[in-house]
């Protein structure tokens, strides 16, 4: 299950609108994937190519669409992006190859380009069917099943009519593949105990909450679909910003920074 590029630029714009406090933050993101979906589509739409699985081979296709990204963050992102996206402008081929290669190999949140342009095509990855051949990441229940990236979000969803309880889900910060975790567990460590785990939630943020390790010190937030069925969870997790701030306020560390740093 993974949003069209369109659904998640629609909601951008409409959580925009309806939530001053954010609006800047997701009028950017909007901007971002729109070029997200940009790039997706000159991957997919390339003649007589298909990603490897291999980043080292797939890189002089992917490298072509990174212009893309860089006009956007130049044009529209926060200061601190668009200087980036300035010095990235003259980057030489083997320069960018070894930004993209270190992500994907040792991928950090605080790599912002190699992460959002490197979204676009591990996703094309995953539904063209391919293999991810060179990341090497350890596999762990935490991790995605697809490419063993980490956990951007967590997701709440609809009771199976079989089960008592809803089921919870995370969805991956590289490929946006979904995958089934278990309800009561920290997602960075593994964390079992109920008194270890805390949940916050605000009246002001309904469909969200944040998900808490005591043993840890790790957060992760999630988006309640039994609440709000039409949340576009990249984009709602976004939006609840200041929950992040909260979060952080009491020295719990996110799992994995958004896009925009969050
Ligand atoms: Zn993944
Ligand atoms: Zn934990």
């Amino acid at each position: 299950m993974r949003e069209s590029w369109d659904t998640l630029i629609n909601r951008a714009l409409e959580l925009a609108s309806e939530r001053t406090d954010a609006a800047e933050l997701l009028t950017f993101y909007a901007k971002l994937l729109g070029a997200q979906k940009e790039i997706y589509g000159q991957l997919r739409n390339r003649e007589d190519w298909l990603p490897s699985g291999e980043l080292a081979a797939d890189l002089p296709v992917i490298r072509l669409t990174l212009p893309t990204l860089l006009e956007v963050a130049r044009t529209s992102g926060p200061a601190p992006l668009a200087e980036e996206a300035h010095r990235l402008e003259p980057a030489s081929d083997t320069e960018i190859d070894e930004m993209l290669l270190e992500y994907w190999r040792a991928p950090t949140d605080l790599h912002f380009f190699a992460k959002a342009l490197l979204q676009p095509y591990a996703r094309w990855l995953a539904e063209s069917g391919a293999t991810p051949l060179d990341r090497g990441l350890e596999r762990r229940e935490n991790r995605c099943p697809f490419c063993a990236g980490k956990p951007q979000l967590a997701l709440l969803d609809a009771e199976e009519p079989s089960s008592d309880a809803g089921t919870r889900s995370l969805l991956c910060s590289t490929c946006l593949t979904v995958w089934p975790f278990k309800r009561v567990l920290c997602a960075n460590c593994g964390e079992e105990r109920p008194a270890k785990l805390a949940y916050f939630h605000t009246p002001e943020y309904d469909h969200a909450r944040i998900e808490a390790c005591d043993s840890c010190q790790h957060y992760i937030k999630a988006i309640d679909l039994t609440k709000f069925g039409l949340a576009a969870p990249l984009v709602d997790e976004m939006a609840a910003a200041p929950l992040d701030l909260w979060a952080r306020e009491r020295g719990w560390k996110k799992i994995e920074l958004n896009l925009v740093g969050l």
